[in-house]
């Protein structure tokens, strides 16, 4: 069964990259000719004394600087650009400037709460001042960017829409992240079941993750009209919690013994690191800004190692977890290593990262959901196979281990239910000197006449009878229905001629005294097992006493709550 939705989940995660792939940016955005740093107090236009050094051979100025210049050529012939435009995270302000070939500059300065989001794509427009005839380039300012997209993905469009993803993109991340509903409702449904802790990790995995997907889609824009400085709070956030639930959920889900104590626990404590460090970046505190963002990708890197080794070691060990989390994280974990490298300034940051991305966080965590349903399944079984014992062994208890039939115990646990049922009559059963039968054919010959007593008692059947061994050569039969003092009374003849019929040899007829009780409904009430039990053992004392091989009979009416007892004998 796994096998056959690995395979259509293949399929759909198929599907939605050759989507993806097929939808392709159609206006072309201008990419700065030359980048530089530098200090606050230098000219945000890039002019003046304090000229910035320009680099024009593509490199990508450091984020981390005070200050980092983007320098826009405009285009000769056709629209000229309306916006700048970058990737939506936290930066201190931005300063957009038209400078005209006479040397005039129109600036605006920008703080966050004026980046307009555009809800496609996780970018961010502001509009260029007026740009005329004679302007000949612009400058953009960037001063204390977090982190480096913010800088590398600066560029120039004549319209939000330039840079908005096309409409098949977004349409294939909603299904992306209608994808990891799934995962989400199987926890739940899962859990009811069996209250295992992974479960409710790779739940919250799932959520931090979803939230990710919608949050650095845009998508979540659609749900709720959030700011910049929110959604540059959620991105670390939604990814920690994501990555941390995953790392707590793998270390939960391999097997007892595939995965040293100690692994587990240092998982653990990383997934915990690697969370608390997202939070303090959350906080945006200007200290950590020079190296917050270096710190959280380096966070993820020995979780990312010691996850990696404890899937060798559990995969050592034969965890059979180990094999899904394997397939799982293939396409995660080459996408997260080339974000790390990208975000840690080795080589450009890819736009369309976030595509391979999601399809990638979407492949894991249904595979991961199969790896969890494998678990459970197996989980399951392990405990429906204990209670099965448990229960098996419970019936041990309740059986008489010489004959087979219930004892005591069984009865007295369920009495008022069966009495709720209907069985309003109490038959006690106690063979004639059994004693001389031992002591003239043995014991042997003793048991095989109580097996054969307990075969006609146990009337096979019936369902309106009950029979148990209450102890030596003692029995009870429970009736209900019509005529149950009758077809007690048979039972005890009957008792007789089967052992006169299965046993041969006998010197003497077996024969059985009996006290019957009937209890009709309106007498029911607080009457217990042991009062029942008490005068049927009265009325069988009485058999005994009058010559055995015979029945004393009760029938107790409740008559405005005096009692009335109606008796009989049948010998
Ligand atoms: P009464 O008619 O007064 O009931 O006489 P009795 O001999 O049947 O009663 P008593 O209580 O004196 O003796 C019961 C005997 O049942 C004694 C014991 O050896 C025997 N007995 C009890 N349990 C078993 C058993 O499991 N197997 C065998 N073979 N005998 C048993
Ligand atoms: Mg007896
Ligand atoms: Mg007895």
């Amino acid at each position: 069964m796994a096998r056959h939705a690995l395979r259509g989940l293949l399929a759909i995660v198929a599907a939605a990259l050759a989507l993806l792939a097929a939808s392709a940016a159609h206006a072309q955005p201008i990419a700065p000719a030359c980048q530089a740093t530098a200090t606050l107090s230098s000219d945000p236009a890039g002019a003046g004394a304090t000229a910035p050094h320009w680099r024009c051979d593509g490199s990508i100025a450091d984020y981390r600087a005070p200050r980092a210049l983007l320098r826009f050529d405009l285009p000769q012939t056709g629209e000229p650009p309306a916006y700048f435009t970058t990737r939506a995270s936290t930066f201190g302000h931005i300063v957009v400037s038209v400078v005209d070939r006479g040397g005039a500059v129109r600036s605006v300065r920008y703080g966050m709460s004026d980046a307009e989001l555009i809800g496609s794509g996780l970018n961010f427009v502001l509009p260029l001042p007026r740009i005329t005839e004679s302007s000949d380039h612009v400058v953009v300012a960037i001063d204390g960017a977090w982190v480096a997209p913010v800088v590398s993905d600066g560029r120039l469009v004549t319209s939000p829409d330039d840079v908005r993803w096309p409409l098949e993109t977004m349409l294939a991340l909603a299904a992306i992240c209608g994808l990891l509903c799934m995962p989400l409702l199987f926890d739940l449904a899962f859990y009811r079941i069996l209250k295992a802790p992974f479960l409710l990790w790779h739940l919250l995995s799932v959520l931090g993750m979803l939230a990710l997907t919608l949050v650095s889609s845009g998508l979540v824009l659609h749900l709720a009209d959030l700011t910049l400085w929110q959604v540059s709070l959620l991105l670390p956030l939604t990814s920690s919690i994501g990555v941390g639930a995953a790392a707590v959920f793998a270390a939960d889900l391999f097997e007892k013994g595939c995965l040293p104590q100690r692994t587990r626990r240092l998982l653990r404590c990383f997934a915990g690191i690697t969370a608390a460090t997202s939070l303090v970046q959350a906080t945006r505190l200007p200290m950590l800004r020079e190296f917050g963002s270096d710190v959280f990708y380096f966070a993820f890197v020995p979780l990312i190692a010691l996850f990696s080794l404890a899937l060798g070691q559990a995969a050592l060990r034969g965890s059979r977890a180990a094999r899904y989390q394997f397939v799982a994280c293939m396409p995660i974990w080459a996408i997260a290593l080339e974000r790390i490298f990208t975000n840690l300034g080795f080589g450009d940051a890819p736009h369309d990262q976030i595509f391979a991305f999601s399809a990638a966080v979407a492949f894991q965590l249904v595979v991961t959901s199969l790896g969890a349903a494998d678990r459970f399944m197996i989980l399951k079984h392990e405990r429906d196979r204990a209670r099965e014992q448990s229960l098996a062994m419970e019936a041990m208890a309740e059986r008489d281990p010489l004959t087979g039939l219930l004892n005591r115990r069984a009865i007295e646990a369920r009495f008022a239910e069966l009495q709720r049922q209907g069985f309003d009559t109490m038959a006690l059963i106690d063979l004639d000197h059994f004693k001389r039968v031992n002591d003239t054919h043995g014991h042997q010959v003793g048991d095989e006449v109580l097996r054969v007593c307990a075969r006609v008692l146990r009337a096979d059947g019936d369902r309106d009878a009950i029979a148990l061994r209450l102890g030596g050569e003692e029995f009870m039969v429970l009736l209900r229905g019509s005529g149950t003092r009758q077809r007690a009374e048979h039972l005890r003849r009957a008792i007789t001629q089967r052992v006169a019929a299965d046993l041969e040899g006998l010197d003497a007829p077996v024969t059985a005294s009996m006290g019957v009780i009937e209890v009709p409904a309106a007498g029911l009430e607080g009457t217990s097992f042991a009062d029942l039990y008490a005068r049927a053992d009265k009325l069988l004392y009485e058999a005994k006493e009058a010559g055995r091989n015979r029945t004393m009979h009760e029938r107790l009416t409740l008559f405005g709550g005096g009692e009335r007892v109606h008796r009989a004998a049948v010998a």
